[in-house]
C-alpha cells in the first residue's frame, strides 16, 4: 500500500496558518491544516483596513469600526486622535474571524483536521512525519509531508523542536476581559473609540486598552513584568471607568512575542509563521495583520521549495518580511523601549500625540503598513519635536 504524503502540513489554524494553507492550496499543493480547536484566541481583535484589502476579507466580518483613539497619560490627561477620512480601526471577533479563514482554506482546496500536534519525527525516508492526536489521551497518529509550516502561535511547539533559541523569545503577557458593552456612551466609554492607557499603575512597561466590539468590549493590559498583577490592573481600570457594573463574558490571556526570530526555517523542510516566528509589532502589539503576511510569505517560500527542492528557498520568507516591515518594527521597538519606561516619559509621549503631524503619520503608517515617504518634511519636523520631547525641552502641553 502506498503511503499518503502531503506537500505541506500546516500546524495551527489561526490567521498565519489559515492564510498559509489557503495560499498553498491555491498554488496547487496538497495541504493538511491541523488545528487543535476548543479555544478562542485571546485577542483585542483590532485590524487595519489594509488587512481586508490584502487578504480579501469581507467587511461583514467587522463587528465595529473605531473612528478615533484616545490616549490617556499618567496624569489623566487625554489626547484624542481622530482617524479622519483615511480609514478606521476595524474590530473582529476572533472566534468568527479565525473560523472564516479556516473555512476559506478548505474551500480553496486544503484538507482540515481537528488534532493536536505532538512532534516532528524522522525515519529512513527523505521526508518527515508529523505526529498528532485527534483527542486528548488518544493514540498518536502520523502523517508524512514534504514540508511543515509551524503556525502554532507564541510558544510554538514546532519552533521549539525545529529551531535553535526559539524557546527563549521574549514575550509580553497580555490579559483581557470581554464584557458586555454599556448600553450608552459616556465620557469614559465610546463605542466608536479605542482607548489606550499609558499609565505605569496599569502597565509598567506596555499599555492598557478598551476596544469596543459592538455588543461586547475587550478591556486588557500587557506587561513583561512577571510580578505585576494584570488581573488587578484590569479590575482597577474597570472600576475607574464604571465598567465594573458590566457583565463579564470571558477572562483570558496569552503571551505576545515582540521580536522576530533570527531564523524561521530549519534549512531543510520546516518553516514557522506568525506568532511562532515572533512577528508582532513592538509598542502596539499588533499581530493579526503581520501573522497573515507571515503566513503568505511562508507559503510562497514553501511553494518554491516544493517546486525546486531547494531548501534555501525557505529563507526568503523572513528576508522578504524584514525588507518590507523590519524598519517599522525597529522604530516601534525603540519607541517601546524609550517611551514606555517611566510615567514621566509616558506623559511626554501622550503630549506628543497631540501634534497633528504625529497623528497624521501614525494613522498613515497604521493604515498603509509602511512609513509614508510622500511628506519628508513632516518626518523631519517630527524628528525635531521628538528630540525636544525626549530631552524635556518642550512643555508637556505642546
Ligand atoms: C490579549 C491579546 C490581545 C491582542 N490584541 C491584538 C489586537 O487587538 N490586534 C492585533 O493585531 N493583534 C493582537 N494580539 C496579537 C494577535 O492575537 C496575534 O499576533 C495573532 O493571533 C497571531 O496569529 P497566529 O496565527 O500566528 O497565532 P494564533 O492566533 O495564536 O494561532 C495559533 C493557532 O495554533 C493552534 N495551535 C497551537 N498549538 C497547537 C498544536 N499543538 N496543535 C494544533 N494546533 C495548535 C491554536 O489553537 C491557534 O488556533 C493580541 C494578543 C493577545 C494575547
Amino acid at each position: 500500500m502506498t503511503e499518503t504524503i502531503y506537500d505541506a502540513v500546516v500546524i495551527g489554524g489561526g490567521p498565519a496558518g489559515a492564510t498559509a494553507a489557503t495560499d498553498l492550496a491555491l498554488a496547487g499543493h496538497s495541504v493538511l491544516l491541523l488545528e487543535r480547536g476548543g479555544r478562542i484566541k485571546p485577542c483585542g481583535g483590532a485590524v487595519p483596513p489594509r488587512l481586508l484589502e490584502d487578504f480579501d476579507v469581507p467587511k461583514s466580518l467587522l463587528v465595529a469600526r473605531a473612528r478615533s483613539a484616545r490616549m490617556i497619560a499618567p496624569s489623566g490627561r487625554t489626547v484624542d486622535m481622530p482617524v479622519g477620512e483615511i480609514g478606521f480601526v476595524g474590530m473582529v471577533d476572533r472566534e468568527d474571524f479565525d473560523e472564516w479563514l479556516r473555512v476559506r482554506a478548505v474551500e480553496c482546496g486544503a484538507e482540515r483536521m481537528t488534532a493536536t500536534f505532538e512532534k516532528i519525527e524522522r525515519d529512513d525516508q527523505p521526508h518527515p512525519l508529523v505526529a498528532f492526536r485527534r483527542e486528548r489521551g488518544g493514540p498518536i497518529e502520523k502523517i508524512r509531508t514534504r514540508c511543515v509550516i509551524g503556525a502554532d502561535g507564541a510558544r510554538s511547539a514546532v519552533a521549539k523542536q525545529a529551531l535553535p533559541n526559539a524557546s527563549r523569545v521574549k514575550c509580553v503577557f497580555a490579559y483581557h476581559e470581554i464584557i458586555k458593552s454599556p448600553a450608552n456612551d459616556s465620557e469614559s466609554f465610546d463605542a466608536d473609540r479605542c482607548d489606550v492607557f499609558y499609565q505605569g499603575r496599569l502597565s509598567p512597561d506596555f499599555y492598557a486598552w478598551v476596544f469596543p466590539h459592538g455588543d461586547t468590549s475587550s478591556i486588557g493590559v500587557g506587561s513583561a513584568n512577571k510580578g505585576f498583577s494584570l488581573r488587578g490592573a484590569v479590575a482597577n481600570m474597570r472600576g475607574d471607568l464604571g465598567l465594573d457594573r458590566c457583565e463579564t463574558v470571558r477572562r483570558e490571556g496569552a503571551p505576545i512575542p515582540l521580536k522576530p526570530l533570527k531564523k524561521w526555517d530549519n534549512g531543510r523542510d520546516v518553516i514557522v509563521a506568525g506568532d511562532a516566528a515572533g512577528i508582532v509589532a513592538p509598542a502596539s502589539g499588533e499581530g493579526i495583520y503581520y501573522a497573515m503576511v507571515g503566513g503568505r510569505f511562508s507559503a510562497e517560500a514553501a511553494s518554491e521549495f516544493l517546486k525546486t527542492g531547494e531548501a534555501k528557498a525557505l529563507t526568503r520568507a523572513r528576508s522578504r518580511f524584514m525588507k518590507e516591515h523590519g524598519r517599522v518594527f525597529w522604530i516601534l521597538g525603540i519607541m517601546q523601549y524609550f517611551w514606555y519606561s517611566s510615567d514621566k516619559r509616558r506623559e511626554r509621549f501622550v503630549s506628543m500625540c497631540d501634534d497633528k503631524d504625529v497623528q497624521q503619520l501614525t494613522w498613515q503608517a497604521y493604515m498603509n503598513k509602511k512609513l509614508v515617504r510622500s511628506k519628508p518634511m513632516a518626518h523631519v519636523k517630527i524628528f525635531f519635536k521628538d528630540t525636544a520631547h525626549l530631552l524635556g525641552l518642550r512643555a508637556e502641553t505642546s
